[in-house]
Order: C-alpha cells, then structure tokens, then sequence
C-alpha cells in the first residue's frame, strides 16, 4: 500500500518545497553559523521523518527475526520485510517479487554478482565491457574477476562531453564478450547513459547485461522489464532511504542458474552432515539475518518519492540544474566536467588555479556541503586529465535560493585564492 502525502505538490503538480522541506529536519540547521546548503545528494540523500519513523516504529514495536518465527512479532516483522519486497518489485517493474534480492547495497549486489555468475560463466580470453565513467564498485569487482579467470576489461568510450560514443559499440561489444556492467548514471558526469541500448547490443552477442542503478534510482524511472536487464543493483541511501540496504535485480532464469553467495542461515533448503541443498528464490542470496529495520524502512523511502512522483521531482531538478549551470558558467575560470545532454542534476567543475579541496573547505565554512575528490572514479579522472573535481548534487528539497549562497561562497574563495 502505497501512502500518498497528497500535499507534497501544489495544486498545479509542481513541488510544494516549503511542505517537503519540513519533511527533512536535517536540513535546518546551521553549519559554521551559515544555514546548511546540502549539494551533496549523490554521496548519500537526506532520510524524511517518513523514513526515520518506519525505523523507529519496527525496533519498538514488531522487532524479531523474520522467516522461521511462528510468534506474532516474528510474522509481523516478516510480513513489513515482504513488503518492502514487493514495493521494490512494484518501483522496478520487476516481473517477481523473487527476482529481487536484499543486499548490504550497490557495491554488494555487483560482487555477488561477479563472485557467483562472473566466477561460473567466465574463462580465460572472455571479455566483460564496462564502461569510461563507472564508479569503482563497477570496475574492481571485473578487475578481480579478470585476475581470477584471466578475462579481460574493455572499456567504452566517451567524449569529452562525458556521452558514451555509439559508433563505439559494436567495436566494444563483440562474441567475445561475455558481460555488460554500464553504470545507468554517472555520479561524477551527470550522464544518462543509453542503457537500454546497450543491453540490446550485448543481449545480440549473447552477452548478459548488468546495470548499476545507484545514481539512477531516486531520478530516472526504472523499469527493468523494459530495459531487458539482466542484473540491476542500487542502494537505499541514495533514494532517501537508510544505509546498509540495497537491491539486486536478477532475471529468475539467471539467479537460479547461478550458485549461492554466502553460506549459512536461510540460504538452505536441507543440511546434512555430508552436505547441503539450496532454498529457494530469493533466500538463496540472503544467507544470514537480513538488514531486517533497513528494509523495513526502504519502503517508506520508496512511498515518499512516490508521493511526490519521479516526473515532478525531474522536472523540478532540471530547474535547479538549470539556474546553477547558468550561474556557473559565468564564473571566471571554472571548467565544467560533465556537459552531457541528457543528463540529471549533478555538475562537477574544476579551476586551474584553485585546488577542489581548498575550495571545499571553504564552501564548507559558508554552511555549503559539496563532494570533492576523484568520487570513486579515477579511471574517469585520468580521461579528463584531473586530479579530482568539485560536485554539486541537487535533490528535490534543494532550492534556487541554496543556490544562489554556494555560487557567493565560490565567489569569495576566489577571492581569497586569486
Ligand atoms: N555506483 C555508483 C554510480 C555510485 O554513485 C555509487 C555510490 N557512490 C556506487 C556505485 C556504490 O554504492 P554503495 O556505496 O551504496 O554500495
């Protein structure tokens, strides 16, 4: 059941920003005596009341461990676990609710991935394609399967734009490669990539698609159905819900051709002295007691962007993105890192003159939090010919008057570095 919160849009769908912002306590409060600015959305976003109640309401209420419980509390904290299972698969568009596994995040769903499918389905001379601009949790874990099976990485290319090139493909993806892990959006660049695309030109070779949606999520619509993905992985915290959870989409046929992950509790069907035999989908990739409260409150994570709806939240982020291109791009100096067209609202940027950290620390001493460094992207720092760049992330509580404070916050940095 999905809880609409019918005021968080305006009677003309637009957002109601005042009402959304009551939502995030977090955001009000000062930083270095500075109202905070969070520009910072792509790291991790804010958690509304919504979500820390759902947290709060299960550890005091219906706290026990899930599944083999016949106690009352035992199945009623079984039945808010499910439930959020089928609010995934709902948000995904997932065809079963067993095609979705909980996991500890991103990071997590691609090494089990690679350890499980990579590690069966790999061999020496087989190719796995990534692409220019993935974030290490994409790209280390084919590093270590290539090192394991003596696949090798081919990288797709991209402009200086940060647009993945599509005369490339068929070059890249050929009968040799075996696997497909494209990040859906970049969280250094901003770039949507074509995904889809992709995955129809690996499904063409006989190659099976992986898509790392972390950054994908809390923008995009997800339909994994249509996108023909074969694996998809994101994390709550980056859709508003708490850390330490995440998913995994697999397609059935896939997950139950694939050996277990990890070995233990609730991933068995038998055990016997000699052996064992494996439970059924999903609890064969959920070894051990669960992220039981995480999950619980992912679901109000995914009821609250609901309530306000992905379509009004891009169209409101586009407008954010919009005016501090427009601020930004006047800034003497100022290189912008991740001009694509279609892209959501995340712009990195770079000075020749002003190292990113100084001018984090300084942003930071205005109450303005940015990310700056390499944003677990180095392969992508060396195509652009940086150290690191300084990113601004913008959610849908963020507004044009935050704005406006972190450009007067670059403006004195550059006064005091210039
Ligand atoms: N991929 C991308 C594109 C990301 O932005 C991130 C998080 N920065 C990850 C993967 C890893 O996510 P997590 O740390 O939540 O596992």
């Amino acid at each position: 059941m999905i809880t609409i919160n019918t005021d968080l849009l305006t009677t003309d769908g637009t957002l109601n920003i005042e009402r959304i912002r009551e939502d995030f306590p977090i955001l009000h409060q000062e930083v270095n005596g500075k109202p905070l600015v969070y520009f910072d959305n792509a790291a991790t976003t804010q958690k509304p009341i919504q979500v820390v109640e759902a947290l709060t309401a299960y550890y005091l209420n219906d706290n026990a461990n899930i599944h083999r419980g016949i106690h009352t509390l035992a199945e009623r904290a079984t039945a808010a676990f499910e439930a959020t299972r089928d609010s995934v698969k709902t948000f995904i568009n997932a065809n079963e609710r067993e095609e979705i596994i909980f996991t500890r995040g991103t990071t997590e769903g691609i090494n089990l991935v690679a350890s499980t499918w990579g590690i069966t389905n790999l061999k020496a001379g087989d190719e796995i394609v990534v692409s220019a601009m993935e974030h290490h949790s994409n790209m280390v874990p084919w590093h270590m399967l290539a090192q394991r099976t003596k696949a090798v990485v081919k990288i797709l290319p991209m402009n200086d734009a940060g647009e993945l090139l599509p005369e490339a493909f068929d070059t890249i993806i050929t009968s040799k490669t075996k696997l497909l892990a494209c990040v859906h959006v970049s969280n250094t660049l901003g770039s949507i990539n074509p995904v889809k695309q992709l995955i129809a030109k690996a499904h063409a070779v006989g190659a099976v698609a992986l898509i790392d949606g972390a950054q994908a999520v809390s923008h995009l619509d997800i339909d994994v159905q249509d996108l023909d993905a074969d694996f998809y992985a994101f994390s709550a915290h980056k859709l508003y819900g708490p850390t330490g959870v995440g998913v995994l989409y697999g397609k059935r046929a896939i997950l139950e051709a694939m050996p277990p992950y990890q070995g233990g509790g609730e991933m068995i069907s038998e055990v016997t002295y000699e052996g064992c035999t494996y439970n059924e989908l999903p609890y064969k990739f959920e070894a051990g007691t669960p992220n039981i409260a995480d999950v619980v409150a992912l679901k109000a994570a995914i009821d609250y962007v609901n309530s306000i709806g992905k379509a009004a939240i891009r169209a409101y982020e586009h407008e954010l993105l919009d005016y501090a291109v427009s601020k930004l791009k006047n800034i003497e100096g100022i290189r912008l890192i991740g001009t694509a067209k279609d892209k959501v609202s995340v712009q990195s940027f770079v000075f020749a003159d002003i190292h990113h950290q100084d001018l984090g620390i300084i942003l930071d001493k205005e109450g303005v939090a940015i990310r700056t460094g390499h944003h677990c992207t180095q392969p992508l720092m060396g195509r652009l010919g940086v150290t690191g760049t300084s990113r601004a992330s913008f959610a849908f509580y963020n507004t044009k008057e935050e704005i406006d404070q972190f450009i007067a916050a670059i403006h004195k940095a550059i006064k005091l570095f210039r």
